[in-house]
């Protein structure tokens, strides 16, 4: 089966919009969600409405369960609180609803494992390998999906005498072709507020028959989703970040 994979949403339906179109391309028969669906964009019923009708299975986001009102957001940052309490207001109940519903990861789907932040803590963030060997030590799975960083990339661990070796891909390639005797934690990047240096938006697919992983990046209008941030009133560093990609 071929998957497209998608994280971090962040109510940016013009980025979403854009990643569909691209994906098109790849012919994927499922779509998961790592989670992020709502927060810091201005579009938070309009991808959340997406999302619930045709996302194949969805793992909670920790600012999923801020902005429905699940989990308290005042670990947050300024911006990402005032973002919190604004798509509280914003959302329908319906959408209020089903985001209170979504699953902890991690989710099995076929041989992968979807997880938001990491495989033992759904907030813990991974960005770095020794992050990323706690996460590695409780995957079930020889591949995992996460998200949360924002960052898109991959950390492989290979067998080794004291157990196993992680590195993070500093290159990361379009095709990663995973390797049966390593185990892997992938990010497919985020859809509506990359992170890691590129603007545009991230998504991946993966195919579970032959064990390769793709990863992609794609333009998208960052000016209207910006004009949309300053509309809402939204924090204005929120529109900011989309075009510098951090
Ligand atoms: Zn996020």
């Amino acid at each position: 089966m071929r998957f497209l994979i998608l994280s971090d949403l962040h109510a940016n339906w013009e980025a979403l919009v854009a990643v569909l179109g691209d994906a098109k391309r790849h012919d994927y028969q499922a779509i998961l969600c790592l989670g992020d669906v709502v927060g810091y964009g201005p579009s938070p019923n309009e991808v959340t409405t997406w999302v619930r009708t045709h996302a194949d299975v969805v793992v909670r986001g920790n600012h999923d369960k801020a902005c429905c009102g699940l989990t308290s957001c005042e670990t947050f940052g300024t911006a990402a609180q005032y973002s919190s309490y604004w798509t509280l207001g914003a959302l329908t109940d319906e959408n209020k609803e089903w985001l209170r519903n979504l699953p902890r990861g991690p989710v099995q789907v076929e041989n992968l494992d979807l997880v938001h932040g990491a495989p033992d803590d759904e907030d813990r963030y991974m960005f770095h390998e020794h992050e990323a060997a706690t996460g590695m030590h409780h995957a079930r799975e020889q591949v995992t999906f996460f998200g949360h960083t924002h960052v898109q990339g991959c950390f492989v661990a290979e067998p080794c005498r004291r157990g196993f070796d992680i590195r993070r891909l500093d290159a990361l390639p379009v095709t990663l072709a995973v390797n049966w005797n390593r185990r892997y934690l992938l990010n497919p990047g985020a859809v509506g507020q990359p992170r890691d240096g590129d603007p545009r938006a991230a998504y991946c697919i993966f195919d579970s028959s032959s064990y390769v992983a793709e990863f992609h990046r794609v333009e998208y209008d960052i000016r209207t989703v910006q004009d949309k941030i300053l509309a809402a009133e939204l924090p204005k560093e929120l529109a900011f970040r989309l075009a510098s990609g951090e």
